[in-house]
């Protein structure tokens, strides 16, 4: 019975050659074509035999035994071997092996124990795992910008200076993050970035210089200032006034009024309860209205 060696399409086992080391045959049920003009009349001109390492089945190192040819193509008149799904043309390694090790790695496993589990060196681990990264930021440079956008600057280190992330609110992760936080800083990676005009929304602080940056490099979207930034600088300024209006109980840390304001209501004992409309009427004139929590 055919069965489907695990993530190669069109690759069946035909037969297990070896069980240590685990050696499968496999054929390729696919139809070849010709990689540069697509045609599909073409002559076999030699066969060999290629060995493929693949992940490991239940938990032991695979290598693939595949039968290969090498065709010339009757259309465009060009030679070419057999190309195998999930398998680079040169490669001895699936490029799925090629993800395992490099999962493995980001999790935290340790190269040797990689290499033991994938039959591999660890010239080899390292390799795969600089193949992948390359893939995937290759990847990355290509990605489309996200159609909602959060902006906002962090500091990276005293040396370094400041980062700013881009964020993308839809999917709740970070998009990417770039040196710097200044228009010019930035421009570099904001020249990258595709699919700019098609942002509809960028969420930032209320940084004017920020809500320039948006307006020349993201022409179509919408400014929404960010909750969290809208909040912190009313309650900066409300701690301010609070301070204004106590100054002589502000010894110790917050004055008495700011905490006041920052309990609920209904937990507030009798004599805060007193104290807080005391402070209240005296300041404002109408007690109740002020108030954090309410
Ligand atoms: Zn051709």
């Amino acid at each position: 019975m055919e069965r489907i060696v695990i993530g190669l399409p069109d690759i069946v086992i035909e037969k297990i050659v070896s069980s240590h080391p685990l050696i499968i045959a496999v054929s390729y049920t696919g139809t070849p074509q010709c990689p540069h003009c697509g045609g599909k009349h073409l002559r076999i001109k030699d066969t060999f035999r290629r060995t493929i390492k693949s992940i490991p089945l239940r938990g032991r190192a695979s290598q693939l035994q595949i039968v290969c040819h090498k065709y010339l193509c009757g259309n465009c008149g060009r030679y070419f071997n057999t190309r195998l799904p999930g398998v680079r043309v040169w490669s001895r390694s699936t490029e799925l092996l090629k993800k395992s090790v490099f999962q493995a790695y980001n999790k935290g496993c340790s190269c040797k124990d990689i290499a033991a589990e994938n039959n591999i060196g660890l010239a080899g681990v390292e390799r795969f795992y600089h193949h992948m990264a390359r893939h995937k930021a290759g990847h990355w440079q290509n990605r489309e910008c996200p159609h909602v956008l959060g902006i906002d600057e962090h500091r990276f280190t005293r040396k370094q200076g400041f980062l700013t992330t881009f964020c993308d609110l839809e999917k709740h992760r970070v998009f990417d993050i770039a040196k710097g936080r200044s228009a010019g800083e930035l421009e570099e990676f904001l020249l990258r970035l595709r699919g700019r005009d098609k942002v509809r929304v960028v969420c930032i602080d209320m940084n004017p210089a920020y809500r320039r940056l948006v307006k020349e490099w993201f022409p179509n979207a919408r400014i929404v200032a960010d909750r969290f930034h809208v909040i912190r600088l009313v309650n900066h300024h409300f701690s301010d006034v609070c301070k204004a209006l106590e100054e002589s109980s502000l010894a110790h840390g917050r004055g008495r009024m700011m905490r006041l304001l920052l309990m609920r209501p209904e937990r507030l004992k009798d004599h805060q309860a007193g104290a807080f409309n005391a402070l209240s009427c005296g300041q404002t004139g109408n007690s109740g209205s002020l108030r954090i929590h309410a």
